[in-house]
C-alpha cells in the first residue's frame, strides 16, 4: 500500500489509520474530519491548517538537543536561538510561536524595520532579539529604541557603513545602547539553491581587513563594550553538515583571533540558519544527510575544540533556524475539483453502424482485455491510437472517429492500469508517465506553493482519505491559475500517484505538508487569488478546538488592496443593472444583491458540495 513516503517526510508528525490522514497527538483527529467541521461554517477553497504543537515540537528538540550535547561535552558557553520572521510572519504563526519558545527564552530575529517592529512588540521575556539585512538610520534608531525598552537586542552589522551610522546615532542618543554583532564574510561557500547567502561574493559580511578596521572604528568610538557577537549564514536547507562544519571552522577562528585582538565582550557566534527539512516522499529522493543530534554535536565539539586550543573562552552559541521550525507546523488542504479525463465513460462511445477497422480493433481490445494480455493490449492500443491520429490528419477518419478512438483508449488505459497493478511495476511506471490523469484543484500553486514553482522544491502530497485503496492514477496537478505553470507534471523519478474518484458522490482532499516556512509569506496573489483561509488547531486528548479562522480575503477586498476605489465599482455595477433593459424590473433587486453576496466572498472556486 501506498503510504506515500509519510515515514520519510512526516517525522511521526501524522499517521495513517482508519485509510485516513491523523494528527499524530492527543486525540489523533483525521485530517479530513477537522477540514469538513470548517466546512460546515461555510468556509470554501483552500484551507490552512495550523498545528502549534508541532512548532513547540521543533523548538523543544532544539534545545534539548543542543542541551544534551553541551552536557555530554561539557561545553562552557551558553546556547541560544531565535526565530528568523521572515521565514513567517503572519500572526497566529507569530504569536504560537513566542508562546511555545517562552520556557526557553526563544527569541526573534529581524531583518527589516517591520520585522523589528514584529519582533519589539512580539518577544517574550526579554528573549534575544539579533537584527540582520541592511539598515538605514531610522532602523538603527529603531533598535536603539528598542535596547531603551530594556530588550537585549544585537544589531548585526553587514557593513562599515552601518557601524558609522550605529556610531553616529550612539553619539546622538543616551544609552543603553544595543548590542553590536559583526557579519563575516567567509572563504566556505554555501550550498544549494540558496548558496549566495556565503562567499567571498555573498551580498552580505565584512572581509578580514574589514573586521580589524570595524575592531579600530568601535575602539575609537568608545563602542568596543557592545561588540559581542559575530554572524555568519551559508545558506538555507544545508542538506549536507559538511559545508557547515567548513564555515564553523573559519567562523571559530576568526572569533578566537577577535577576542585575541582585544574585543573582551565578544562571547557569542551566531551560525545563522539552515538546519535542513525532509520534503523526499521516497527513499531514493531524501536530501537530508545529517540529524539534529549530529548538527548539535558537531557545532558544540568543534566550536569546543576550537576555543581550547586557542585557549579562548568557549563562547556561547545562538542559531537562528527557520524552515526547521516553521515548516511542519503548516498543512494546506485543498479539494479536487475535477478530474479532467475521468470523464471518458463506455457512455460517451458513439459507434457507427460501421466503424473504421482501427476503431473495431480498439473496441475489440477493450472487450477482451484481461489480466494476462493487459500489457499487450495497452501497447497495440496506444500504437492504433497513434495511427488513428495520422488518419485523422490525412482526412481518412472524421471527428466523430477520432472521439471514439480517445474514449476507447481512455477505457482501455483506466482498465489495464487497474488489471497491472501488481506487476511489471517499471513498464507501468512508464505508460502511467504517457497518460496521467490531470486532478483541478482548487488553490493556486503561485499562493501557496511559491517555491515548487520558482526553485522546483517539491512538498509531499497525499490524498486525506481512501488510504486503504491502492492509487493508480498517475497524477498531474493543476492550480486553479489560468497559468500553465500552475502545475505539478507527474514525475516518474517522485510519482504521485491518487485514486480514481467520482466526483459527483464522493470529495476527495489533498494535503499538501511542510508548507509553513517560506511559503505564505512568498505567496503572490497571482490572478488574484489570495492566501487561503486559514485556522489553528489545538489538540488535546479529548479532541481538538479550532481557533483563529480567518477566511481568505474577499473580491472586494482584493481589489481594494490593489487601490481599486471599490466603492465607485460597487455604484457603477449598481448602476449597470439598474438601468439594463435586459434585465426585467423585478429581478434588479435581486441581481444586485447576489452580486453583493458574491463580492463579499474570496475568489476561489466553489464546489457543489
Ligand atoms: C534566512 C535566514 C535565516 C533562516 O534560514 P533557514 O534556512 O530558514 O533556517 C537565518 N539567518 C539569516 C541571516 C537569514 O537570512
Amino acid at each position: 500500500m501506498n503510504n506515500y513516503g509519510i515515514d520519510i517526510w512526516g517525522d511521526d508528525n501524522f499517521i495513517i489509520e482508519d485509510a485516513l490522514v491523523k494528527v499524530n497527538s492527543g486525540s489523533k483527529p483525521a485530517l479530513l474530519s477537522i477540514v469538513k467541521e470548517i466546512r460546515t461554517q461555510g468556509k470554501r477553497g483552500p484551507l490552512l491548517l495550523r498545528f502549534p504543537h508541532l512548532i513547540k515540537k521543533q523548538i523543544e528538540s532544539i534545545f534539548q538537543n543542543f542541551q544534551r550535547a553541551k552536557e555530554e561535552l561539557e561545553y562552557q558557553g551558553n546556547f541560544q536561538a531565535v526565530f528568523p520572521l521572515k521565514v513567517n510572519q503572519f500572526p497566529n504563526f507569530v504569536k504560537a510561536l513566542t508562546e511555545a519558545g517562552s520556557n526557553y527564552n526563544y527569541g526573534l530575529e529581524a531583518g527589516s524595520k517591520a520585522e523589528l517592529l514584529i519582533a519589539m512588540s512580539h518577544n517574550k521575556n526579554n528573549a534575544p532579539i539579533t537584527v540582520n539585512g541592511f539598515k538605514d538610520k531610522e532602523m538603527v534608531e529603531l533598535g536603539f529604541i528598542s535596547a531603551l525598552m530594556g530588550e537585549d537586542i544585537t544589531l548585526t552589522i553587514e557593513g562599515i557603513n552601518e557601524l558609522e551610522t550605529i556610531i553616529e546615532v550612539a553619539n546622538e542618543k543616551p544609552s543603553p545602547t544595543p548590542y553590536i554583532g559583526l557579519r563575516i564574510k567567509l572563504h566556505s561557500l554555501g550550498v544549494g539553491v540558496w548558496a549566495k547567502s556565503g562567499g567571498i561574493n555573498s551580498k552580505f559580511g565584512l572581509t578580514s581587513t574589514e573586521l580589524i578596521k570595524a575592531i579600530a572604528l568601535l575602539k575609537e568610538s568608545n563602542l568596543l563594550d557592545k561588540f559581542t557577537m559575530i554572524h555568519f549564514h551559508i545558506g538555507s536547507q544545508i542538506t549536507d553538515i559538511g559545508y557547515l562544519k567548513k564555515a564553523i571552522r573559519e567562523a571559530g577562528n576568526i572569533y578566537t583571533d577577535l577576542v585575541k585582538l582585544g574585543a573582551h565582550n565578544l562571547n557569542t557566534i551566531n551560525l545563522g540558519g539552515g538546519l535542513a527539512v525532509e520534503y523526499a516522499q521516497n527513499s531514493d529522493n531524501r536530501k537530508v544527510k545529517y540529524s539534529l543530534s549530529e548538527y548539535a554535536n558537531d557545532i558544540i565539539f568543534m566550536l569546543d575544540t576550537i576555543a581550547k586550543s586557542k585557549k579562548v573562552k568557549a563562547p556561547d552559541i545562538l542559531i537562528e533556524s527557520g524552515r526547521y521550525v516553521a515548516a511542519s507546523h503548516a498543512v494546506l488542504i485543498a479539494p479536487v475539483f475535477e478530474l479532467v479525463s475521468e470523464g471518458y465513460l463506455e457512455s460517451d462511445l458513439s459507434l457507427k453502424a460501421c466503424n473504421p477497422p482501427l476503431i473495431e480493433e480498439l473496441n475489440d481490445l477493450y472487450k477482451n482485455i484481461n489480466a494476462r494480455n493487459a500489457l499487450e493490449y495497452l501497447h497495440d492500443a496506444l500504437d492504433h491510437l497513434n495511427s488513428l491520429l495520422t488518419l485523422f490528419d490525412l482526412g481518412y477518419v472524421d471527428l466523430l472517429d477520432r472521439s471514439n478512438s480517445e474514449v476507447l483508449g481512455h477505457l482501455i488505459i483506466k482498465k489495464s492500469i487497474t488489471l497491472l497493478q501488481d506487476q511489471n511495476y517499471k513498464e507501468l511506471l512508464h505508460i502511467q508517465n504517457m497518460i496521467q490523469e490531470k486532478y483541478l484543484i482548487n488553490f493556486s500553486m503561485f499562493q501557496s506553493m511559491p517555491d515548487f514553482w520558482g526553485l522546483n522544491q517539491n512538498f509531499p502530497i497525499m490524498p486525506l482519505s481512501k488510504l486503504d485503496i491502492k492509487p493508480s492514477r498517475s497524477a498531474t496537478l493543476w492550480d486553479v491559475t489560468c497559468d500553465s505553470d500552475g502545475e505539478i507534471a507527474f514525475d516518474p523519478k517522485n510519482p504521485l500517484f491518487l485514486h480514481s474518484i467520482d466526483l459527483k458522490n464522493e470529495e476527495y482532499f489533498l494535503g499538501f505538508f511542510l508548507v509553513g516556512a517560506y511559503q505564505e509569506v512568498l505567496g503572490m496573489d497571482h490572478n488574484l487569488f489570495a492566501h487561503p483561509t486559514e485556522a489553528t488547531v489545538k489538540i488535546n486528548d479529548e479532541g481538538y478546538l479550532i481557533e483563529n479562522v480567518i477566511e481568505s480575503a474577499s473580491i472586494l477586498d482584493i481589489l481594494d488592496n490593489l487601490n481599486y476605489d471599490t466603492l465607485q465599482i460597487q455604484k457603477i455595477l449598481k448602476d449597470k443593472i439598474t438601468s439594463s433593459p435586459l434585465i426585467p424590473d423585478y429581478l434588479k433587486v435581486k441581481t444586485i444583491n447576489s452580486l453583493e453576496i458574491f463580492l463579499g466572498e474570496n475568489g476561489y472556486l466553489k464546489t457543489v458540495k
